[in-house]
């Protein structure tokens, strides 16, 4: 969704922000940004100019510099990729040294590097989830996980047992799969004839999807569709919602886990967004006491290279004979070492019980903030780093694309970036900071939201 006043280009006069990690010193955007913006315009599809207008040109750790003197707090890691932070020293250490050693490219070879990484993350994840396919994109790694469950599903019980059951909101990329799996209408309208064996369902988040937040919805709802049990091969959910940082109550969960294995449906966490401490544990699957057949991960896995994985019990990922599950890119040696020294920074600093000690504060905070306009903020989710702000048109629960887009935009003229509203018809204001975030610098973003707020709303 485009943040609507970023269209025409004009720079803004802004006041100077001069702080410890923040500077604005020139209109928003920068004058001399204008013809780098220009042509990416020009030659690059109108779907890609959605996010604010910042250039960027460095970043380190919490904070995104452009090459005209301004620096922004970040609140965006990218899209919750940078969990230990942009450009850590260990891990751009490990990938110049990659490189230097000689090895950027073996396809599906066997590598050292390769079987250290499918290890590690076979012993993160739980129990009995005891192999990895490594990937590049998190689209890759969900339709390779609904291939795996509409497989298994076809071997127990035939041609009728293909259904994919996933959730209303639901977003799981936007290849033709991920998309016909995800549960935005408006995303998917060009398919036009739609898999009839992926059905959504009511995401249980007390909000969007209804005030029932109780597990009969499923059943209900599979009911009301005409899907019988016994036919569905998987069950596929964003482990919480991506856009609107939504999460489901963990008794639906514990609930959906039973509902699964009495019917052999493949349980898939998505987990591209909330792997790797986001949430305030490692995994956020375990804030629902429940373990999948199949995760998938991706943005996290490394902090910033393009890797992702299936991670999942060795009965499913063992479907497919040798040569035809396979990627070119799968394991690339750079991002494998991007992805072992990031691993390694989120053990040794901690970030996971960081992660779950700034959410203590960034929560009630965010509480606190969205609870002084009743009339335009619906909701607020979230759990450890990770968080939305829904906006509301007043005295309802009409999104509110339009100002959520105007308080983003004044965050950044602020000095604090965040990308563009997401979520529920693009009106979710979405924090997802580092994991390296202080008190200190958490508490300036707050303040900076805070007064954005105030300036937009009144
Ligand atoms: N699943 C989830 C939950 C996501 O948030 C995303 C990306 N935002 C994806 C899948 C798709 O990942 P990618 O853009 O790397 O294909």
């Amino acid at each position: 969704m485009a943040v609507p006043m970023t269209q025409e280009l004009v720079p803004r006069e802004v006041p100077p922000v001069e702080t410890k990690y923040r500077r604005i010193q020139t209109p928003i955007p920068v004058p001399e940004s204008i013809p780098i913006l220009r042509q990416l315009r020009r030659f690059e599809p109108r779907s890609m100019s959605g996010q604010p207008p910042v250039v960027w040109d460095r970043a380190e750790d919490c904070q995104v510099f452009d090459a005209w003197g301004n620096a922004w707090l970040d609140w965006s890691s990218g899209v919750l990729v940078t969990g230990a932070g942009h450009n850590h020293p260990k891990i751009a250490k490990a990938m110049l040294g990659q490189i230097e050693y000689g090895l950027v490219h073996n396809y599906c070879f066997p590598s050292q590097l390769r079987a250290r990484l499918t290890q590690t993350l076979a012993e993160l994840a739980p129990e009995g989830l005891g192999k990895v396919f490594l990937l590049t994109t998190g689209a890759e790694a969900v339709e390779c996980a609904v291939k795996l469950a509409r497989t298994e599903g076809r071997r127990l019980g035939g041609d009728e047992k293909i259904t994919i059951v996933t959730f209303d909101g639901a977003f799981h990329g936007r290849t033709l799969g991920a998309q016909m799996a995800g549960g935005i209408p408006a995303l998917k309208d060009w398919i036009v004839n739609l898999d009839p064996a992926m059905v959504q369902v009511p995401f249980p988040d007390g909000f969007r999807g209804g005030p029932d937040t109780s597990f009969d919805v499923f059943e209900r709802s599979l009911q009301q569709q005409g899907v019988a049990p016994d036919r569905v091969a998987g069950v596929m959910t964003e482990t919480y919602q991506g856009g609107n940082a939504s999460f489901a109550p963990a008794e639906y969960m514990q609930k959906l886990r039973a509902w699964c294995d009495e019917h052999r449906a493949v349980l898939i966490f998505d987990e591209v967004q909330a792997g790797f401490g986001r949430t305030g544990k490692y995994w956020g699957f375990e804030h629902y006491g429940v373990v999948p057949d199949l995760i998938c991960c991706g943005k996290g896995v490394t902090s910033g290279m393009p890797l992702s994985a299936v991670i999942g019990r060795s009965e499913l990922m063992d479907l497919y004979p040798p040569g035809s599950m396979t990627s070119t890119h799968t394991g690339n040696p750079v991002c494998v070492a991007a992805s072992l020294a990031n691993l390694e920074v989120i053990a040794e600093e901690d970030l996971v019980d960081n992660a779950r000690e700034m959410g203590e504060i960034l929560q009630p905070e965010l509480r606190r903030i969205g609870g002084q306009y009743p009339g335009h903020v619906g909701a607020v989710h979230g759990k450890g780093l990770v968080a939305a702000v829904h906006m509301v048109k007043p005295g309802g629960s009409e999104p509110d694309a339009e100002l959520a887009g105007r308080i983003v935009l004044r965050c950044v003229e602020k000095g604090l970036l965040m990308f563009a509203p997401v979520g529920y018809a693009g009106a979710s204001i979405k924090i997802s900071p580092p994991l390296t975030m202080t008190e200190e610098l958490l508490r300036e973003g707050i303040g900076v939201l805070d007064e954005a707020m105030k300036e937009v709303i009144g």
